[in-house]
């Protein structure tokens, strides 16, 4: 699919439709959106998702977006996850300017708002526990019943919400809630809760409450307060719509935002619940939420995935209202299809094998000035050394070559990338194993010189011993091994799922010396392997360490391809 058409995709799904039939039929001038993470955890991929559509409809239609942090459990948010999520977003490119918020900036109009369903008898304060409410709600199949609080007068409610305030009892003895109807069939109308009382301090508003409204009655309050006209969330609060416009209408909101649902993410190989995320962080099965293995976009943005990645990925999967399943394979091609346009080449020996070129002279160097990168001359040319001593990788030598094998065997010959013809005389080994190889190099068939007549089909890379820098590489695969983790255990524990080889860690490769300008976040295709990240945490200034970004191609479809490339 070309970006072309990916766009085209994207501009046509049901929610821009809407809104270009609200622009056209002139219900709204401007359109407002806005983005409501809970700050009780790191942004992940899905975020992403909500975020291209919230920003991107934003800059699109010429209109505005909000960055509101839905912060209303002081339990579960925190200041640092407030700091990464705007680091994440602005890392994707979308600016809030001025409109960057907070739902506990509300918090006194919430409250008014509170009092004026409660003057009109639309609320009522409960005495009820919170296992009394529970049982007192019914279940899909049976009706509610209403508590024996639900006839309180006005003034009592009044008087009980306002000490409530005031701190006049203690956490869980009393909640708000609306009145609507227990038997209604959808629980969320039955009575909901909107106010419960929390002796905690806020990141925000320090001790200023102790009471704290509840999400459904935030959410849509936030949004009309902001003047949004189109609140877009994910399926899962489909049935929360009637009580969205409940609160709008009871209380007379200053504007009527219209709530759209649309699927989630769910990618497979992955779980991207923020109460998942947290266990695996807290647990230590990751090195914590910027892991390279984590889909957090602290841990992509650690992987080497530029944000271009997930604006192509996001533009791909699109917007609908089906729940699906996207494949990893979808996510890894982006990366693939941005880097390969960005990344600057370079060659590194992950298992290195040592190659004496004996016809070679012994002090001497030559070098030879490939592109940067194949199709972008501006990025101009490297310099490549080679020498007498240079290091192949171990997987481009077979003593035993299967039929077909173009590689390094003994006898037989293959082209240096960039450089000579080679050929193997002989195999020296070390307590049985391979530890060196002697060859001889052909000076007629420097690289760019007419091949006489050869047919050498095995091109490899190489780098020269002596000019080579020592590495650190990190080789990073799906953290799950199963397409749907937790999903074939009886109790969903989704960690017996973990792929155990998620990391490879290799840390004697070598690398051309031109790496050791790089810069930290630099991301590279090491050529024949695939696109690796410079660490941006544990690079070292005498060891770099790389982060594997994602594979050339994919190696779970299991497409065993021999592999050569032309020089
Ligand atoms: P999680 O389910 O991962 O804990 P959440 O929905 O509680 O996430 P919020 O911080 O409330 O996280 O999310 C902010 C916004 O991002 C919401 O509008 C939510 O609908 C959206 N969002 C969260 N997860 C996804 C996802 N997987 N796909 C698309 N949008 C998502
Ligand atoms: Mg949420």
């Amino acid at each position: 699919m070309s970006d072309n058409n990916s766009k085209a995709v994207q501009a046509n799904d049901f929610i821009r439709k809407i809104i270009r039939e609200d622009l056209a039929s002139g219900k709204h001038q401007q359109i407002v959106t806005r983005f409501p993470p809970e700050p009780n955890g790191h942004l992940h991929i899905g975020h992403a998702k909500s975020i291209h559509l919230n920003f991107g409809i934003a800059k699109e239609f010429e209109g505005k977006c909000f960055m509101r942090f839905d912060d209303t459990n002081p339990i579960k948010e925190d200041e640092e996850y407030v700091e990464g999520i705007l680091k994440d977003v602005r890392w994707l490119g979308y600016d809030w300017s001025k409109s960057l918020t907070h739902a506990s900036d509300y918090f006194e109009q919430l409250y008014e708002f509170a009092e004026v369903l409660i003057q009109k008898d639309k609320a009522y304060v409960e005495s009820l526990s919170t296992e009394e409410i529970r049982e007192y709600r019914g279940t899909l199949t049976s009706s509610g019943k209403d508590s024996p609080y639900r006839e309180r007068s006005v003034e009592e409610n009044l008087s009980l919400f306002r000490k409530m305030r005031k701190g006049e009892y203690d956490d869980a003895t009393l909640v708000l809630r609306a009145k609507i109807d227990m038997s209604s069939p959808n629980i969320n109308l039955r009575d909901p809760v909107l106010y419960r009382i929390r002796k905690v301090p806020h990141q925000r508003t320090a001790n200023k409450w102790c009471i704290y409204p509840l999400y459904d009655f935030t959410h849509g309050l936030s949004d009309a307060l902001e003047g949004v006209t189109h609140s877009l969330c994910t399926l899962e609060f489909e049935d929360h719509r009637p009580l969205y416009n409940w609160i709008l209408d009871e209380v007379s909101a200053p504007c009527f935002p219209r709530q759209i649902e649309f699927s989630r993410l769910n990618l497979s190989y992955s779980v991207l619940s923020k109460r998942k995320l947290i266990q695996l962080v807290e647990e230590r099965h990751v090195e914590g939420w910027d892991d390279p293995r984590m889909l957090t976009l602290s841990g992509l943005r650690r992987r080497g995935y530029p944000a271009s990645a997930l604006h192509l990925f996001c533009e791909r999967i699109g917007i609908s209202k089906s729940e699906n399943n996207i494949e990893m394979n979808v996510l890894e091609d982006c990366a693939r299809e941005e880097l390969d346009k960005t990344a600057p080449r370079a060659m590194a020996v992950l298992k290195p094998l040592k190659v004496v070129i004996t016809n070679y002279p012994e002090n001497q160097t030559e070098e030879f000035e490939p592109a940067r990168h194949p199709k972008i001359p501006e990025m101009g040319s490297r310099k490549v050394p080679f020498s007498r001593e240079i290091y192949i990788d171990h997987d481009d030598f077979k003593e035993d070559p299967p039929p077909k094998y173009f590689r390094l065997s003994p006898g037989k010959e293959v082209r240096l990338r960039y450089a000579y013809v080679i050929r193997c005389d002989e195999v020296i080994y070390e307590n049985g194993n391979v530890t060196e190889l002697r060859c001889t190099y052909d000076p007629k068939t420097r690289s760019g010189a007419k091949a006489e007549g050869r047919k050498v089909k095995g091109i490899i890379h190489w780098v020269s011993a002596q000019h080579s820098l020592n590495a650190e590489i990190r080789l990073y695969d799906r953290l799950f091994e199963a397409p749907q983790p937790g999903r074939n255990d009886p109790e969903g524990n989704y960690l017996n799922d973990l792929n155990r080889e998620s990391i490879k860690v290799i840390n004697d490769c070598k690398t051309e010396t031109e790496l050791s300008n790089a810069n930290l976040a630099d991301v590279f295709q090491f050529e024949r392997v695939g696109y690796f990240c410079v660490d941006a945490k544990e690079s070292r200034q005498d060891m770099l360490v790389f982060n594997r970004t994602v594979t050339l191609r994919d190696t779970w479809a299991k497409l065993e391809q021999e592999y050569s490339i032309q020089d």
